[in-house]
């Protein structure tokens, strides 16, 4: 109804089904208004940048979507892949000496990064507690080897948060992690009490509350953005195919070029390459050990390497 305003730029910080809450200007400051999609449009999600113009309303309308540097997905009950989360830089993937974090749970989280080819960072919290299990030290050296970013910190200290702050001061990052390890801690102390408090981004809309269990973003006072939900923290438990088991295993995946069958399933051919890897130091026989049990825990079809 009546004219719209002229086009502006917006950041979705929410989404409620067919309704979505974006950020004029895409800034911490900026006004919240409530938008509906032109429906030709694709599925949209918290993280993504628009075009939209205002109503006379308070609302508005969006009427196209920014090019994504990343989408975070999850399947469906059907197994389709669906888009939780756009345009995030960083899955931090926060691991402690208690409850200590399985190293095989470790490397299921960094198969799912590789699935979505967002950076991982491995996050090392409760340092203070590394006397409970401090092998862990040496894994994370380990993964660092490997290439991969690794941190150790404690979010109940200064010196801890301040390293976490640095970590997620640019663009937008998510933690994940089990159960225990922290997660709630560092988000607690990266963000104002206010915001963590449900349903109030809505409210500010003057149009009721709503709460949701999708993505929301939240701006960092020290800098950074934070997309968070209680699915995002279960992730890395969602989906695995065998493709993203060699992009999360890329030492293991170049090395099985090199074994005598081509359909070598590393358990017990003469020949096989990854047996020889481990024998000769090159690749970490708990690293071949996970690389075959998430294997065999993926589907029947196309298993084999
Ligand atoms: P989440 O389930 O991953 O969100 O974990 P929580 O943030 O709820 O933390 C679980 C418990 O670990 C809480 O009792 C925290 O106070 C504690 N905790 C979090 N970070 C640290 C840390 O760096 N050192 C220690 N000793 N305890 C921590
Ligand atoms: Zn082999």
């Amino acid at each position: 109804n009546g004219e719209l305003g002229a086009p502006e730029q917006g950041l979705i910080i929410a989404h409620y089904g067919a309704t979505l809450d974006l950020q004029r200007d895409s800034t911490a400051g900026g006004d919240i208004i409530r938008c509906n999609v032109r429906s030709n449009l694709p599925a949209m999600v918290t993280g993504d940048q628009v075009v939209w113009q205002p109503d006379n309303n308070g609302g508005g309308v969006i009427n196209a979507l920014v090019e994504r540097r990343s989408i975070l997905t999850r399947p469906d009950v059907r197994g389709k892949l669906r888009p939780v989360a756009a345009n995030v830089d960083r899955i931090i993937i926060v691991i402690a000496p208690s409850p200590r974090t399985p190293v095989n749970l470790i490397d299921r989280y960094l198969v799912a990064t590789a699935h979505d080819d967002i950076h991982p960072i491995i996050l090392l919290n409760k340092s203070d507690l590394l006397s409970k299990a401090p092998e862990m030290q040496q894994e994370l050296d380990e993964y660092k080897a490997l290439g991969y970013e690794t941190h150790i910190a404690s979010a109940t200290e200064v010196d801890g948060l301040q390293q976490i702050q640095q970590l997620v001061a640019e663009g937008n990052s998510v933690f994940v992690g089990q159960s225990g390890v922290g997660k709630s801690s560092i988000i607690n102390q990266l963000l104002p009490e206010e915001d963590l408090k449900v349903g109030d981004i809505s409210q500010a809309t003057g149009k009721g509350k709503h709460t949701t269990t999708t993505a929301k973003l939240y701006h960092i006072p020290s800098g950074g953005q934070l997309i968070d939900s209680p699915g995002i923290r279960e992730f890395g438990l969602w989906h695995t195919s065998l493709n993203d088991l060699h992009k999360g295993f890329p030492e293991i995946s170049e090395q099985s070029h090199y074994c005598k069958f081509n359909d070598c399933s590393h358990t017990h051919e003469p020949g096989c390459a990854l047996k020889k890897a481990v024998e000769d130091g090159v690749i970490l026989a708990r690293r071949l050990e996970s690389f075959l049990s998430i294997r065999d825990s993926l589907d029947e079809v196309d298993m084999r390497l």
